[in-house]
């Protein structure tokens, strides 16, 4: 999938602020039920960890979003 753009590949937003980061310093937070929800910066973590423990997901991501081009 995605051969095409491997010159995009290691960057990807954080599911949170929407900054482009390198994938590595990117972290997975999972759900409530464990599910993989968004991959965050090191800054959003906590914020984002919050959330989830406070059931207010917010918006959905989109593919590209979660994925990138
Ligand atoms: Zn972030």
């Amino acid at each position: 999938m995605n051969e095409g753009k491997v010159y995009k590949q290691r960057e990807q937003f954080c599911g949170n602020c929407k900054q482009i980061f390198d994938r590595n310093d990117l972290t997975w937070i999972n759900d409530n039920y464990g599910i993989p929800y968004k991959k965050v910066c090191e800054s959003c973590y906590e914020e984002v960890h919050e959330q989830i423990r406070n059931n207010n997901y917010g918006e959905e991501l989109s593919y590209y979003e979660m994925w990138g081009d």
